[in-house]
């Protein structure tokens, strides 16, 4: 299978096809490899529009759904990330390739070892990648310019309000179940001062820490 023609494909109907703008988005979208981020065997769906199991009852996100959430949390070159959710590290890869340094956290061990050794292969050394409960943010390292969160929340997690940038964006999605997600944009505008807007309906993983649902599917894990 041509990876590059497929790479190509995706990008121009599902992609910019479907109203994503932001060239660099679409540019990171044509650069990064998703059949490097697939598990072994699912290499040929790497370019459909759908998300895929990556094992531990995961999944790598919809690439139309990771392009949108990039557009709309406006990553810059020089800009500081930080996703929370790596899972493949499929996300965490197309903002390294926008972004100047992106910090990454991921619940499940297994799952952030097979991202690292993506970026350790694909030589994407601007990824800080840890295991963690995300939901609390990475306060080392804030403030950040863009936080984007690549599972559903029971409310926008107070730790990632605190430490967005003054005029930066979280993006994330918010509520239960898979009927009853929206996705949610947060800018930043002054100290106390946060704008919030609908991106409308998705359909995520829960958010699984302190600042997300418990294990049994309860706020406040
Ligand atoms: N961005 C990922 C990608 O490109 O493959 C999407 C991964 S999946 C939709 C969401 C991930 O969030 C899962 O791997 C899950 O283990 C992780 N997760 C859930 N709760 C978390 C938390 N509190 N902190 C960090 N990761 C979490």
């Amino acid at each position: 299978m041509d990876f590059e023609q497929a790479r190509r494909r995706m990008v121009d109907m599902q992609i910019e096809g479907r109203g994503v703008r932001d060239e660099a988005v679409l540019a990171a979208m044509r650069e990064v490899p998703r059949e490097r981020f697939v598990r072994t065997g699912t290499e040929e769906l790497a370019y459909e529009d759908c998300p895929l199991a990556i094992g531990e009852g995961q999944t790598i996100s919809q690439p139309f759904i990771v392009a949108l959430m990039i557009e709309a949390a406006t990553v810059r070159t020089g800009a500081r990330v930080l996703e929370v959710g790596a899972g493949s590290g499929y996300a965490s890869a197309l903002l390294s390739r926008i972004a100047a340094e992106v910090y990454a956290i991921e619940r499940i061990a297994s799952l952030a070892h097979e991202a690292q050794q993506r970026f350790d292969a694909l030589g994407y050394s601007n990824i800080h990648l840890i295991v963690g409960d995300g939901s609390r943010g990475w306060s080392e390292h804030a403030p950040f310019d863009a936080i984007l969160v690549a599972a559903s929340a029971p409310e926008v997690p107070p730790a990632l309000l605190e430490q967005l940038a003054i005029g930066g964006r979280l993006v994330l999605p918010v509520g239960s179940g898979w009927g009853g997600q929206r996705l949610c944009r947060v800018v930043r505008n002054g100290m106390h001062d946060y704008e919030h807007s609908d991106l409308g309906g998705v359909a995520f993983v829960p958010l699984i820490g302190e600042q997300g649902w418990d294990e049994d599917g309860r706020r406040g894990g």
